[in-house]
C-alpha cells in the first residue's frame, strides 16, 4: 500500500548548508533502493520533507531519518495512506525555498508534483506543505535542547517514610507521588494513589471487587489516605485524592464523609483536590452535578484526571469547569516527536487559559517531553523524570539543573 509520512526537523548548526546536495545524492540512492519519492524542502534553519512509497520503506526510511544526528527535533506531522504518489520523480532533489522568489515560490514547488491529476488543497500533506513554505505555524516550532542540556538532581528534603501498620487491616494501601513546579522548585501538590496491598493498580483492583462495593471502597480507601498523609506531615501542602465520579453519586451522604475525614487529620478542605477520571462514564449527571456543588462549597477543588483520554473530555469540560485538568500521558508520551500530540496539547492550553483553568502534564518520564511541554506553556508536572510514586511515603524529587 502505498504511504506517506510527512516530517519537519532542524538543521543541526555545525553541518554547513553546502554539504546538503551531497547529503542528498547519497540519501537518493537509498531512496531508489526502496522505491521512495517526494519533496525535500529547506528554508535556512528547517527541513520539510513528504516521503512517499511502499509502507514499510517509508516506516523504514523515516526510523532512520530520526537516528540522523545531522539535524534535530524530528516531529512528524502526518502519517497517511495515498491512492497514488504526489511526488512520483525518482531522485528527491532539495529545494531550497531562499532561492526561489516569494509569490512564486509555491507554484514552483507544486510544479515538481507528478500525480496526473492537478495537485489539490484538499489533500492534508499539500496543505502541510503550503503551511511550510508559507512559514505560517513557525510560531509553533519549539526548539528542544539535548536531553542531556539537564541533569535531574535528586532532593530527599522532602523523602519521608510513612506508617505501613496503618493499612494492615485493608487490603489496599497508598502511594504518594508529588506534582511540582520545575522552576520554582516547588512542589504543588502530592497526589495519593490507591493500591491492591499485592502491588495491583487501582483500576485493576477496584474492577475486581463484587460491584456492589465498588464506590463504598473507593470513597471509604480515603480515611486512609488522610491518615498517611498526616503521617507523612503534608498537612501544609495541597493533597490530591482520585475518585471515581459515580462514588460520590452512589454513596449516600459521600461528601459529608470526605469532610469528616479531611476535618479529622488536621486538613481543610481548601488544600484537598479532588480528581477525577473521565473513564467511568458518569450515569446520573444531576446528581453528580449535586455532590460536585457540595465539594466546591465545602472549599474542595477539583481536577479532571487523564484529560483526553476518555469518553467524556470535551463534553465534560462543558458541564463543569474545574480548578484543574491533568493532561493523560499517553497524549504527553514523546510529545517532541509527535505532530498531532503538539497540536492536541497546544488547544488544551489555549482552551483552558480562555476558562482559567491550570494544566498539568502527567507521566512525564523523558527531559525532552518536560522541555517541549515547558516551552509550551506548562508549569506543572508529574511523572517519573521528576518522581516515581512512593509507597506509604513521600519520594525524593529530581529537580533539573542545566548542565
Ligand atoms: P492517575 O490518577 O492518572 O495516576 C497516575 C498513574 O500514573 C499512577 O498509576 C502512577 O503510578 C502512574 N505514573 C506516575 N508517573 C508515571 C510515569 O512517569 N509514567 C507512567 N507510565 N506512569 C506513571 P497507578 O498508581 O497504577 O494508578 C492508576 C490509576 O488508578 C490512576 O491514574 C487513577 O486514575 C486510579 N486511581 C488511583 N488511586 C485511586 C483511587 O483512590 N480511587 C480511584 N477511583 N482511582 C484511583
Ligand atoms: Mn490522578
Amino acid at each position: 500500500m502505498l504511504s506517506t509520512i510527512v516530517y519537519r526537523s532542524h538543521l543541526c548548526d555545525e553541518v554547513p548548508v553546502k554539504k546538503l546536495e551531497e547529503m542528498v545524492v547519497i540519501a537518493n540512492k537509498v531512496n531508489e533502493l526502496y522505491d521512495i519519492t517526494g519533496i525535500l524542502l529547506f528554508n535556512g534553519t528547517h527541513f520539510f520533507q513528504v516521503l512517499e512509497g511502499p509502507e514499510e520503506a517509508v516506516r523504514t526510511i523515516y526510523g532512520r531519518i530520526c537516528e540522523d544526528k545531522r539535524h534535530h527535533n524530528v516531529v512528524e506531522l502526518m502519517r497517511d495512506y495515498a491512492p497514488s504518489r504526489r511526488f512520483g520523480n525518482v531522485g528527491m532533489e532539495l529545494f531550497d525555498l531562499r532561492d526561489f522568489d516569494k509569490d512564486s515560490v509555491l507554484q514552483s514547488v507544486l510544479d515538481k508534483g507528478t500525480s496526473k491529476f492537478q495537485l489539490t488543497y484538499d489533500d492534508r500533506a499539500l496543505q502541510f506543505l503550503r503551511t511550510f513554505v508559507e512559514a505560517r505555524e513557525k510560531e509553533n516550532y519549539y526548539e528542544v535542547p539535548p536531553a542531556d542540556s539537564w541533569a535531574f538532581i535528586a532532593d530527599d528534603n522532602q523523602m519521608r517514610e510513612g506508617d505501613s501498620t496503618l493499612s494492615a487491616s485493608e487490603d489496599f494501601c497508598f502511594t504518594f507521588q508529588p506534582i511540582i513546579d520545575p522552576f520554582s522548585q516547588q512542589i504543588v501538590s502530592f497526589e495519593a494513589l490507591m493500591q491492591g496491598q499485592d502491588g495491583r493498580s487501582a483500576e485493576d483492583y477496584l474492577s475486581n471487587l463484587p460491584r456492589e462495593n465498588v464506590y463504598e471502597t473507593d470513597l471509604k480507601s480515603k480515611k486512609l489516605a488522610f491518615a498517611q498523609a498526616r503521617k507523612l506531615d503534608i498537612q501544609h501542602l495541597t493533597l490530591s485524592i482520585n475518585l471515581l465520579p459515580m462514588s460520590l453519586v452512589m454513596v449516600p451522604d459521600a461528601v459529608e464523609f470526605l469532610l469528616t475525614e479531611i476535618d479529622a487529620q488536621g486538613f481543610v478542605p481548601e488544600q484537598i483536590v479532588v480528581e477525577f477520571t473521565e473513564s467511568d462514564t458518569i450515569s446520573r449527571v444531576d446528581a453528580f452535578e449535586t455532590a460536585i456543588k457540595k465539594l466546591k462549597a465545602a472549599g474542595i477543588s477539583l481536577s479532571i484526571d487523564g484529560f483526553g483520554a476518555g469518553s467524556a473530555g470535551l463534553l465534560l469540560l462543558t458541564r463543569f469547569q474545574p480548578e484543574k485538568i491533568k493532561i493523560d500521558r499517553h497524549i504527553i508520551n514523546d510529545v517532541h516527536k509527535s505532530g498531532p500530540k503538539q497540536a492536541i496539547i497546544l488547544a488544551i492550553i489555549k482552551c483552558c487559559s480562555s476558562l482559567e483553568i491550570s494544566v498539568i502534564a502527567e507521566g512525564v518520564e523523558k527531559p525532552e517531553e518536560w522541555m517541549w511541554l515547558e516551552a509550551a506553556g506548562i508549569y506543572n508536572f508529574q511523572g517519573a523524570l521528576f518522581a516515581s510514586p512512593k509507597l506509604n511515603g513521600l519520594p525524593a524529587v529530581a529537580w533539573p539543573e542545566k548542565n
